[in-house]
């Protein structure tokens, strides 16, 4: 057995969180990689420690002296590395890299912003392998460039390159446990890269994928993935399992257990991914499997997330008139707008995209363009679009799921705006209000979960 364990910032927060969590590791001696996110929150009003090293790297970019933001992040690491008891060495070496990292050339900020940012996890993968030793244990930390992992040259949202999976297969060589810091990567000729926010998850997937492991535990600080967000019904039902496309769908549509792209690495090599929780760690947590045995309800999650608008066209005999969507979808690329859904009717067609990408000023382009170049008749926008999905593998061999939904939304007064179906069949979204949105959701969770 060959398990890969990664532990957020709130499982390394403070020296109590990082002996817990080094427990968990030499509790098992078949978990064998340790990926490490930076420190993070300590209480609800704490910085994290990458927000601190944004901090940073933001004022040298602007030209300031920094001191405060240094000083800052060493508090933090020292006051950690005192409490566990390591050598003041351990603690000069973290001082030596942050400084050396200062000192690097800023004139490409974004460049600069992830070397100083990529501090957080290789100094914290640094502090947990001295006091894996310390306490007489056999941990190694791993420089990423040495193992081998390789990363596009995508400052702050970095890519895997191939490559790595073969070069990373020989971290199994490694004696005890291989203390490996998350959320950065080397590019072919280099330099330090990041993956976006919450990367470290994808860190993971990507080791326990090319050592081959039995699973990947990602330890974080909730028991479980839940049905609904726990912030908007009290004892939500905890999913034990679920597949990696449901939890894809989930994820897409507002859960936050996991980073959006950290099952792609794990889905293909079919590693199933074990949630677990740091605080509570005999509780079983949630697996993420490629196929399902147990199914408990025919609904497995319902997910609302807010901030979409559509761009509404219609056009006499637009049915007949080949390459229409195949032009609409040529002016979105030229502006670089990605699409999420496009529901059609005959002579209609609806596009779906963020709010965040479909900017005003690009809608007054895009109009201008969809109605020189294409003729289009009528045109409107809705910029005040939530999308609420119920997703479950059992739905696509039950009758009347989409019914029960629509009918708990009518008889709650939710106008639906838009329903969709994949043809996978494993969700149903529809497009509510933004103001409606979470009331959709706690409605759908009463019709499916508590009656
Ligand atoms: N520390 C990084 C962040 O806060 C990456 C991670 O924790 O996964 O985004």
């Amino acid at each position: 057995m060959y398990k890969v364990c990664k532990f957020g910032g709130s499982s390394l927060a403070n020296a109590e969180q990082i002996k817990k969590a080094c427990d968990i590791m030499l509790s098992d001696p078949t978990r064998r990689v340790m990926i490490v996110s930076a420190p993070g929150k300590r209480t609800r009003e704490d910085t994290k420690v990458t927000d601190l090293l944004i901090a940073l790297a933001n004022a040298i970019i602007s030209g300031y002296s920094a001191e405060d933001e240094r000083q800052a992040v060493i508090n933090r690491f020292s006051v950690i590395a005192e409490e566990l008891g390591v050598d003041q060495a351990v603690m000069d070496e973290i001082e030596a890299d942050i400084q050396s990292r200062m000192c690097k050339d800023c004139s490409s900020s974004m460049r600069f912003m992830d070397i100083i940012k990529a501090a957080g996890e290789d100094n914290c993968a640094r502090l947990v392998a001295s006091y894996l030793q310390s306490i007489g244990r056999t941990a190694e930390y791993i420089n990423p460039k040495d193992a081998g992992l390789l990363l596009t040259e995508e400052y702050g949202n970095a890519q895997v390159l191939p490559d790595s999976y073969a070069a990373l297969y020989q971290l199994r060589n490694v004696q005890g446990i291989s203390v490996f810091p998350g959320f950065f990567g080397y590019t072919p000729d280099g330099q330090i890269v990041t993956f976006s926010r919450g990367g470290s998850d994808i860190t993971g997937s990507i080791i326990a994928a090319a050592t081959d492991a039995q699973v990947y535990e990602n330890w974080t600080d909730v028991d479980s993935v839940y049905s609904v967000n726990p912030s908007l019904v009290s004892h939500p039902n905890p999913i034990r399992e679920i597949t990696y496309d449901e939890m894809r769908e989930l994820t897409y549509a507002g859960f936050t257990v996991l980073h959006e792209e950290a099952l792609a690495p794990t889905y293909r090599k079919g590693i199933p991914v074990n949630i677990r929780n740091t605080n509570n760690p005999t509780a079983p947590g949630t697996m993420i499997v490629r196929n399902r045995v147990n199914f408990e309800g025919v609904v497995t999650g319902i997910a609302g997330a807010k901030g979409f608008c559509s761009l509404n066209m219609s056009k006499y005999l637009m049915n007949r008139e080949i390459g229409f969507a195949l032009r609409v979808l040529q002016i979105l690329a030229d502006e670089q707008i990605p699409f999420e859904h496009m529901p059609s009717g005959i002579d209609s067609l609806s596009i779906i995209m963020r709010k965040s990408y479909f900017t005003p000023d690009k809608e007054r382009l895009i109009i201008d363009r969809l109605s020189r170049e294409l003729s289009i008749e009528k045109l409107s926008v809705n910029r005040n679009l939530s999308i609420v999905i119920i997703v479950g593998e059992a739905m696509a061999r039950t009758v009347g799921v989409t019914a029960r939904a629509a009918n708990a939304l009518s008889k709650a007064g939710v106008n639906l705006e838009i329903i969709n179906q994949g043809s996978s069949e494993i969700s149903v979204m529809f497009g509510v209000r933004e103001e409606y949105c979470n009331y959709a959701v706690k409605e759908l969770y009463k019709e499916f979960f508590q009656r």
